[in-house]
């Protein structure tokens, strides 16, 4: 399930200047993934509760999985009545119901009824009947969304629809987790939220970190790649983060709620680099399902936000701000351009 890993080059100078080795703390139960929390200072250990503390309230209220979220009191009313939820909540609703309209769908914060159907996030996903697709097709519009700023409420018009914010509450979750490292005075720190990346910083040492973009080849390890980042998140949206083989098949858990299918396009991963680790979580999903050349075109709607795409041909499409910076770890793997 990890997605990108951090180069770190701990050299042997490493023991200069207070210590090059962070101070980490690990959780494997929070979102459904592994956080790590790396402070590259001295520091004491209740910025790691502050943290994960607040990182498990978002998951207690933005879980499509946890009976008590806000996000299942929103389907439970679906139909029925318009559901008041928390700031964080509405924020992050707000953010993917407008990534929705922007992307035209391919990102769907709607999809909830859709990835339930393949059963995603379960222990048994399987590969849904043309009927049963078509059964929860009319539930996957996101234009029968209803947000109101006045009271902060969320109303799904049709019983049987849910929103699902898998494709982006991990992303907001990172930006929380950033603030509250830098509130506690931290200047360098690196958190990786299965394997969404915040850089807190840079390195001690002032220079950029250098973050490594997975191998997509599900089943590999390793980087093809890395790239320099400073106060900078890294997400990466990618086929092999999670996935089932059926009947020599493989599916993958990102869908495309046009065809009930998982989105099909030349792509293997997208990795994107963004200020915002929520809008690197959610630009990431909707140029995935866009795929190249839609995808591109996207994210050319967004300031400061730059890009790595790769193909099944295995090239490498970056973005203008990488071009000089990208450095090719995999030979596997060609950069081909824009
Ligand atoms: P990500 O890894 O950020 O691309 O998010 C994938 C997760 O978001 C999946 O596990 C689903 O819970 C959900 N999801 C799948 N397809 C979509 C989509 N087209 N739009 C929004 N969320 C999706
Ligand atoms: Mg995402």
């Amino acid at each position: 399930m990890t997605i990108l890993g951090i180069l770190l080059s701990v050299s042997g100078c490493a023991h200069q200047a207070g210590s090059q080795l962070p101070n980490s703390q690990v959780r494997d139960n929070l979102l459904g993934t592994v956080i790590t929390v790396s402070i590259y200072e001295e520091t004491d250990d209740s910025i790691f509760d502050d943290v994960f503390n607040a990182i498990s309230l978002i998951e207690q209220r933005m879980s499509a999985n946890l009976p008590d979220s806000e996000v299942a009191g929103i389907t439970a009313a679906a139909g029925k009545s318009p559901v008041m939820v928390s700031e964080d909540t509405f924020y992050v609703i707000k953010q993917a119901y407008e990534t929705s309209i922007a992307s035209g769908g391919a990102f769907n914060l709607a999809i909830g009824p859709l990835v339930r159907l393949w059963g995603i996030a379960t222990e048994a996903p399987r590969v849904p009947s043309q009927a049963e697709i078509e059964h929860v097709q009319n539930l996957l519009d996101y234009n029968a969304v209803r947000l109101s700023d006045d009271d902060r409420s969320v109303f799904l018009e049709l019983e049987g629809m849910s929103v699902d914010l898998g494709a982006i509450a991990k992303g907001y979750a990172g930006d929380v987790a950033g603030k509250i490292v830098r509130e506690h005075g931290v200047g360098h720190a690196i958190l990786d939220l299965g394997g969404n990346i915040v850089t807190v910083g840079g390195r001690p040492d002032g220079t950029d970190w250098r973050v490594g973009i997975k191998n997509p080849i599900a089943g590999e390890q390793g980087y093809i790649g890395s790239i320099p980042v400073k106060d900078k998140a890294v997400v990466t949206s990618g086929i092999y983060e999670r996935y089932f083989e059926s009947g020599g098949d493989t599916y993958h858990h990102i869908l495309d709620s046009k065809t009930g299918y998982p989105s099909c396009s030349e792509l293997l991963s997208v990795s994107v680099v963004s200020n915002s680790s929520t809008d690197a979580d959610r630009l990431t999903t909707a140029a995935f399902v866009l795929g190249l050349e839609d995808g591109m075109d996207f994210l050319k709607g967004y300031k400061n936000t730059e890009a790595v795409f790769v193909t099944t041909d295995f090239e490498i499409y970056l973005t203008p701000g990488l071009k000089d910076s990208f450095k090719l770890a995999d030979d596997r793997f060609r950069v081909v351009g824009e």
